[in-house]
């Protein structure tokens, strides 16, 4: 089984919502559809797919005007949490610090937390990518493995690029190493950025990816079944 996890980012109203789940309906596949909604989405995960959340808070409850604890996301029945996307650090300023303590507070609720991480086009630029991607991954992870990891490129994300398939394998491979040296094992591993249905079946072929982060071509069921059907 593998992993097609949506992201809607700030996209979506009930309406939205309900004919896509309507239009993903009698899609068979043999792999786990979830798709990470706004929080005013979240509740009701009763349908075929599954229903996650883009974001928690850190802290458990209190004077956090605006955030969601995962109390609250637990109470919602969410079951997966994406931590640490790009956007989040971006326009947040999210640090691997904050990102560490999301997806904590994300497994004391019995949330599985994805954990986002990936480098910038300077970063590969300067031919930094295993660098950065290895400090990331052991400053986001926290010590239960009870998490997701998604390699996202942030110059991948939305831009119609994405890595060569043997530069996706060096870094899965790394990733894969890296979790194994701080004994978890069973990690899933996802790829994410510009996934659409001409290249997600190559992506999700290669070795330790385990499925796939689709952020635009998610948000219409005529953009992503396609992506599920080419892959089953
Ligand atoms: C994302 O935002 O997580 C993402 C993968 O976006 P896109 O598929 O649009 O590149």
């Amino acid at each position: 089984m593998k992993f097609i996890v949506g992201n809607w980012k700030m996209n979506g109203t009930l309406d939205e919502k309900e004919a896509f789940l309507k239009a993903l309906k009698n899609v068979k596949t043999n792999n786990k559809i979830i798709i990470c909604m706004p929080f005013t989405l979240v509740y009701g995960n009763d349908h075929g797919i599954t229903i996650g959340a883009q974001n928690i808070s850190e802290h458990a409850n209190g004077a956090y005007t605006g955030d969601i604890s995962g109390q609250m996301l637990k109470d919602a029945d969410v079951k997966y949490v994406l931590v640490g996307h790009s956007e989040r650090r971006l326009y947040h300023n999210e640090t691997n610090a904050i990102v560490k303590a999301k997806a904590i507070a994300a497994i004391k609720n019995g949330i599985t937390p994805i954990i986002c991480i990936g480098e910038t086009l300077a970063d590969k630029k300067a031919g930094r990518t295993m660098t950065v991607v290895k400090k990331m991954l052991l400053e986001c992870i926290p010590e239960k493995c009870k998490y997701i990891i998604a390699y996202e490129p942030r110059w991948a994300i939305g831009s119609g690029k994405t890595p060569t398939l043997e530069e996706i394998t060096a870094v899965f491979e790394t990733i894969h190493k890296t979790l194994h040296q701080q004994g978890c094992e069973n990690i899933s591993l996802l790829y994410g950025g510009s996934v659409n249905s001409n290249n997600a079946k190559q992506i999700i072929n290669i070795k330790n990816v385990d499925g796939l982060l689709v952020g635009g071509a998610s948000l219409k069921s005529d953009t992503f079944l396609p992506i599920i059907k080419s892959i089953d």
